[in-house]
């Protein structure tokens, strides 16, 4: 072979693999930044996310918290929905993020340049955040790095005039992924982060060592929760269109279901388990 010849061998064994999960990733984008009407789900909480990706806006008189910035090209359809609901980009004060891969943390730089908000995050997620880096993800880009203003601990209550949310930190699907709680009119509420492996390595990551561990130390965790609302940032995750239909139609407790968050738990554990004996049986990461 020529060393020309060569070389297009070598892009072609390097193309094949790549090139079928980079285009659904091209494809799956277009699909989730899909624009989605901003609405009230229930009290001073808001949804401002995209069609297949959740943003989450809780108002209140001392400023506004913003949760997630899906991907960087939802940035302007988050920032116009909070407007469209009547709330101005610069009473956002705080932006929250559930975990560092580029669906959830790719807008979150140029929400912070549009609103002026600190970001909060865990440690965990901290340096992917400050790098830009989908750790663990090959079928997903990287993102606009954005700085961290500061850390949250597990546990930690973040407070803004009335609003509360306690971090609970539940790793597993990257070092740091953190999910929020709350309390809305009585009902309690979960900002629930990914918990899926979706396509992680769980036996020898280098990268993230611990990464079997945490999952299961996080499923233990969020068996002990309890949520009447179960919220995630993947809109199939949660019946977004569903519940958004049955609040449409006039039932305001649309998003109450106090068995969904033990019911997802209890699935992506199965998941989980399943996915860990595959691998630990020497099959590739699905
Ligand atoms: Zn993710």
């Amino acid at each position: 072979m020529t060393r020309l010849a060569l070389f297009a061998a070598g892009l072609l064994a390097l193309a094949a693999p790549l090139a079928p999960a980079l285009a659904q990733s091209a494809e799956t984008r277009v699909g989730w930044n899909r624009p989605f009407e901003p609405f009230r789900i229930r009290g001073n909480l808001y949804y401002v996310g995209t069609a297949g990706l959740s943003s989450y806006l809780l108002t209140g008189k001392a400023g506004h918290v913003l949760i997630d910035g899906a991907l960087p090209e939802s940035a302007p359809q988050i920032a116009a929905n909070i407007q469209k609901l009547g709330f101005r980009l610069r009473d956002v004060r705080i932006i929250l993020i559930n975990h560092s891969h580029v669906d959830h943390a790719g807008g979150l730089a140029k929400l912070k340049a549009l609103t002026g908000a600190k970001l909060y995050a865990s440690a965990g997620d901290m340096p992917d955040l400050e790098a830009g880096r989908t750790l663990g993800r090959t079928d997903l880009s990287d993102f606009p790095p954005v700085h961290v203003d500061r850390l949250v601990r597990d546990g930690q209550v973040v407070a803004l005039g009335p609003i509360r949310l306690t971090a609970l930190l539940t790793p597993g699907h990257t070092k740091g992924a953190t999910s929020w709680l709350t309390t809305l009119a009585g009902k309690r509420v979960i900002f629930a982060s990914s918990i899926s492996v979706a396509g992680q390595k769980l036996v020898g990551n280098e990268e993230y060592p611990s990464a079997a561990a945490d999952f299961e130390a996080t499923f233990r965790k969020l068996k002990s929760v309890k949520a009447d609302i179960f919220l995630n940032y993947h809109a199939e995750g949660f019946g977004l269109n569903e519940k958004r239909a049955v609040l449409n139609a006039g039932k305001a407790d649309a998003f109450v279901d106090p068995g969904e968050l033990g019911r997802v738990v209890a699935a992506s554990e199965k998941s989980f388990t399943k996915e860990l004996a595959s691998q630990k049986a020497g099959n590739p990461p699905s």
